[in-house]
This record gives structure tokens, C-alpha cells and sequence, in this order.
């Protein structure tokens, strides 16, 4: 029976119910967070604030969040462990590094960026740190990642994202798991994934190009699909640049061009982001855990997708890409 890693420990890909396949817990800046704590404020307020917000959407009847919080995205596990406690969800971790530029200071002066100095080839630190996270577990708390992640956006393959994506790709090879790339469809970046992915042999099947969903350019994202990618259908109730219809349209036609079996859907939703004043937060009042069962699946409903193909794009794809 095969099985995914979650912070409470390994689940039968069987069991994970209605998969949301990326939602964020935290999103943080801990830097920031360490010396401007105001806004934060307690530790005790931000979780029982994210056991409320995630008890709500387990209510709705998923049973799964796959989170792709990693380096550059502020993950902390040990208060991901004190909510998965509280919580009737699987939570799924990741590793991984987030970057649209350059790789984090840490990684400026290891590995591949000595190759010219010391005149030979020096394996990247942060493939064994992504393996470690996935084999071992991450930080000594036990808890495994049970999936990749990386990004590439606007600025395109630069030397630090093409640097995390070549690392994610061998730590892909050593451990089997999946990868979830971040990706800006609007200047179709998901052809760059495609190039790199294809030199290092990764399976387009076991890669989610997240945030597909932020176009509706439906005749790029079904090319990328045709390629194997799955398309991540997954910032729902961020409704800035673009409206709900002109995502949910976009799923709907994707229905209809029969390519339910190549989406996840998703809200990229954090019960806390720094990244974004609150007074906006306010605005996106859409943008919750919640939305998709509460206003997204009735609408793709009654716009003629089937059951079938919402059980299809909540359980059954997210099943497979754990599967391998
Ligand atoms: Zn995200």
C-alpha cells in the first residue's frame, strides 16, 4: 500500500480524502518576524488561530493539505507539529527553496559557486539537505518532507533558480518524491520547467506547475498538460490581476477539452502571510481555505463539471503524484 509522509507521520495515499494541494500554514519572514514581532504577536494566538482556520476546512470534508512552505517561505515545523495535533487533517511538508533571483546568502559560496575557484565540479550542499529532509526528517523533528519544491517566475531561469531547480531535480532522483515548481504562466515559464526537467530526466508526471490557474491562456496550459505536467489549478480567491470567473472558467473549458485528470485544485491560502499588509487581506475576502468547496466547486458545478471529474481533480490526481 503505498504511502505519504505527513507531520503526524505516513498515511496510506489510499486514505487522504479530498487533497488540497497547495496551502500554506505560515508564510513568514523570520528575520522580520524575530525583530519586528508586533504584528504577529503571540505564539498562542497564531495557533489556535491556524487550528480554528484549518478545523473549518477539515469541516468541509478535506482531508488533506499539502504544504509547499520551504526555505525562503519561513517553515518552521515544530508549530506545524503543535497544530497537526489539534487538527483533522493530514498536513503534507515539503523541502525545498524559494527563490525567483538568486539562491538565499547561505548557498553564495558553497558548492557549485566554488567550481571556478577550485577549478573542479563541487556537488550542490543543498541536494543532501533536501534529501536529508525527505529520508530522515527535517531539523530533528522526525517529520519528513514528502515532497520538492522550487520556483521560477517573471525574471525566468536565472542562475540561482536554474541552480534550486537542476538541485531539486537529483534530490528528485535520490528519493522518488514529487516536486511542485512555482511557476508564472503569464510569460510561460512552465516551458523553461519543461527544458531543465527534460535534461535531468524527471517524469512531467510527478511535477505540479503551480499557480497554471493565474492564466487563461487554456491552449498553453493544455500543451504543458499533452507534455504529462499536472496543472496547478491553485490560487483560488486571490482574486487581484484576474477575477473568480476567469479562473473558474478556466477549469470549466479544461473540463470540457477533457483535461479533469491533469489539475489539482487549490487556494494557496496561509492562515498568516507576511508578505501582504493586512488591510489588503481585508480586501481578499475570497482568499481562505474555505473558498473552493464553498463558492468554487458549485459554480464548476453548475457550468457542467460532473462529480466525477471534481473527485478526479481533488482525490484521485493528488493520489497518483504521491503514488509515483
Ligand atoms: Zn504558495
Amino acid at each position: 500500500m503505498p504511502q505519504v509522509q505527513t507531520v503526524a507521520g505516513p498515511v496510506d495515499t489510499a486514505e487522504l480524502g479530498g487533497v488540497l494541494m497547495h496551502e500554506h500554514v505560515f508564510v513568514l519572514t523570520p528575520d522580520v518576524q524575530q525583530n519586528f514581532p508586533e504584528e504577529w504577536g503571540s505564539e498562542e494566538e497564531r495557533v489556535a488561530d491556524a487550528v480554528t482556520k484549518l478545523q473549518a476546512l477539515a469541516a468541509t470534508g478535506v482531508g488533506t493539505i499539502v504544504d509547499p512552505t520551504v526555505i525562503g517561505l519561513g517553515r518552521y515545523i515544530p508549530r506545524i507539529q503543535r497544530i497537526a495535533e489539534q487538527v483533522d487533517l493530514n498536513i503534507v511538508v515539503a523541502t525545498g527553496c524559494y527563490t525567483y533571483e538568486d539562491v538565499p546568502f547561505f548557498f553564495h559560496h558553497r558548492g557549485p559557486a566554488l567550481d571556478a575557484a577550485l577549478g573542479t565540479s563541487v556537488p550542490d550542499p543543498m541536494v543532501d539537505m533536501f534529501v536529508r529532509d525527505i529520508t530522515d526528517g527535517i531539523a530533528g523533528t522526525g517529520v519528513r518532507a514528502a515532497f520538492l519544491k522550487c520556483a521560477i517566475d517573471r525574471p525566468g531561469l536565472t542562475r540561482g533558480v536554474e541552480r534550486v531547480m537542476r538541485a531539486v531535480a537529483q534530490a528528485h532522483h535520490r528519493t522518488d518524491v514529487p516536486i511542485t515548481v512555482h511557476t508564472h504562466p503569464g510569460s510561460r515559464q512552465g516551458l523553461e520547467v519543461q527544458r531543465v526537467f527534460a535534461e535531468e530526466g524527471v517524469d512531467p508526471r510527478r511535477v505540479v506547475l503551480g499557480h497554471s490557474g493565474d492564466t487563461t491562456d487554456v491552449d498553453h496550459l493544455t500543451e504543458l498538460a499533452d507534455a504529462g505536467f499536472v496543472l496547478g489549478m491553485d490560487r483560488f480567491g486571490i482574486n487581484l490581476d484576474t477575477t473568480f470567473e476567469a479562473r473558474a472558467d478556466t477549469v470549466v473549458e479544461l473540463c470540457r477539452r477533457g483535461y479533469a485528470e491533469s489539475m489539482v485544485l487549490s487556494q494557496d491560502a496561509a492562515c498568516y502571510i507576511d508578505w501582504v499588509d493586512p488591510f489588503v487581506m481585508e480586501m481578499l475576502t475570497q482568499w481562505r481555505y474555505t473558498h473552493i468547496h464553498e463558492e468554487v466547486l458549485p459554480y464548476l458545478r453548475e457550468h457542467g463539471v460532473t462529480d466525477e471529474q471534481i473527485e478526479t481533480m481533488l482525490v484521485r490526481n493528488p493520489r497518483r503524484y504521491f503514488d509515483g
